[in-house]
């Protein structure tokens, strides 16, 4: 299957080359007919898989076929066609660029809208005219609220991770927005997972959708090689700094639970001399934007991150990804991993698992149906790891510890309230916790889960 044979035309075919896309990936082979055809999808998709280029191909050749008013072919402002709504400001803006980089021999305009920045600039944006909206669901409804976008001529509506959306509060803003714009129109439908609440969504938004579904959750991306290792909660600082020492990680993203969490292990990190970039919600935009361009550019090779912030980060080349935390949602573990091993190339996944974790492996082994193996004799494992930790740090960890018990919310990834200010301001937050592990053991949470009981999982005796 060549991208010639999705009949795409000429402009989307230069670009195709220009980005050395050779053959569609396999979302991208099963979407662009259907949503060239004008038909809605549900697309149970993972980043990494090519979706965006999936959705956005056909998209702009669609609004090709039909030249919007303000084109030189048709007179008076230029009006929205197209909205994506995506759960974070990072991904928003990978969106808008990606529909920039495949437009870019069209004539079509592509904006972004996310909080957390001024309006200004925005809104600005939107005045000269644009065809597509790329926005986070908060500072969309501020701006619709003040009268300053408008979708009476929307054809298309994109919603890209949804079950994202619905973890960080954001679907009671997205059934707001929907309420306003016409009915009329193409919806697709992007979900990595499909809890049932995210398929009630779907079945409130979409009309006989087209479903397509590519790597499924459960299988876990299989290029990605995933190691697990057990060690006291004490000891993961030295276990990271010993594993970035090593020369064979280029490239990695270190996950943690907290804001707090990945300050931290940064912090850590620059006392060992290792250039570590840190990426959270209470960083502002500007440091983040920052982060992230010494990351892809190589200036640093670590990058330390919380759930929330990292969602969609499209960096190619991680060659690890180091779970210095397991995630408290399982399905998260696999939207981490997903960040390595992305297009065709092949990752490592480093687990750090410590004795109050246990019930998070647990899930995630469930969900990926697989029991992670274990690095056992691991030549670090024998001495340093019963290094002794810093007092006044061991401290910090206690008062966090003992802070944490008093919010419900601060075992969630990224650290609970501030999700809020991610994804764009204003609008009502949703105060959600996610669920301890135990309730969500459950099958209701995971799309495919195992029957029964997780694969069996012996602990080390010091354990
Ligand atoms: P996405 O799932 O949209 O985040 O895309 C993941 C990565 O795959 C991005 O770096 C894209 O540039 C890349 N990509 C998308 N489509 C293709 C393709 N057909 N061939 C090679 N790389 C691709």
């Amino acid at each position: 299957m060549s991208f010639q044979e999705l009949s795409l035309q000429d402009a989307l075919l230069r670009a195709v080359a220009h980005e050395g896309y050779t053959v569609p990936t396999p979302i991208q082979a099963q979407a662009i007919p259907p949503v060239l055809a004008g038909r809605d999808v549900l697309g149970c998709a993972q980043t990494g898989t090519g979706k965006t280029a999936a959705f956005a191909l056909p998209i702009l050749q669609r609004l090709m076929a039909a030249p919007a008013a303000g084109t030189p072919a048709v007179s008076g402002p230029r009006p929205i066609r197209c909205l994506v709504l995506a759960p974070t400001r990072e991904l928003a803006a990978q969106i808008a660029d990606s529909f920039r980089v495949y437009g870019q021999f069209t004539e079509l305009r592509a904006a972004v809208i996310f909080g957390g920045v001024g309006q200004d600039a925005q809104v600005q944006n939107l005045r000269k005219g644009v065809d597509i909206v790329v926005a986070t669901p908060g500072r969309l409804l501020d701006l619709m609220q003040q009268k300053l976008v408008r979708f009476e001529k929307l054809q298309v509506l994109v919603l890209d991770e949804a079950d994202r959306m619905l973890d960080m509060g954001f679907i009671r803003d997205v059934q707001r927005i929907l309420k306003t714009l016409p009915r009329e129109r193409q919806t697709l439908f992007f979900s990595a997972t499909m809890p049932p609440a995210v398929q009630q969504l779907s079945r409130e938004m979409l009309k006989d959708p087209v479903r397509i579904e590519v790597t499924p959750i459960a299988t876990t991306a299989e290029k990605v090689e995933q190691k697990l290792y057990f060690v006291e909660k004490d000891n993961k600082r030295a276990l990271l700094e010993h594993l970035l020492q090593q020369g064979d990680i280029t490239r990695t993203l270190v996950f943690t639970r907290t804001k707090h969490g990945a300050d931290r292990v940064a912090k850590h990190l620059a006392r060992a001399n290792i250039v570590a970039e840190v990426i959270h919600g209470n960083k502002s935009q500007n440091a983040r934007v920052r982060a992230l361009a010494a990351f892809k550019d190589g200036k640093s090779r670590v990058l330390v991150a919380t759930d929330i912030a990292a969602r969609g980060i499209d960096v190619d080349g991680v060659s690890h990804v180091i779970n210095f935390d397991l995630p408290n949602e399982p399905e998260s573990y696999v939207h981490r991993i997903g960040r390595t091993g992305r297009a065709s190339a092949s990752g490592v996944a480093l687990s750090f698992c410590d004795r109050e974790e246990r019930a998070y492996l647990k899930d995630i082994e469930r969900l990926i149906r697989m029991a992670i193996p274990v690095v056992k004799e691991h030549p670090f494992l024998g001495h340093v790891i019963s290094a002794p930790v810093d007092p006044e740090e061991r401290a910090q960890d206690a008062r966090h510890a003992n802070r944490g018990r008093q919010h419900s919310s601060a075992r969630r990834p990224g650290g609970g309230g501030g999700n809020r200010s991610h994804g764009g301001g204003g609008g009502s937050g949703t105060h959600r916790s996610a669920p301890a592990p135990a309730a969500r053991s459950g099958a209701a949470a995971s799309p495919a889960p195992a029957a029964g009981s997780p694969p069996l999982r012996s602990y080390p005796k010091w354990f």
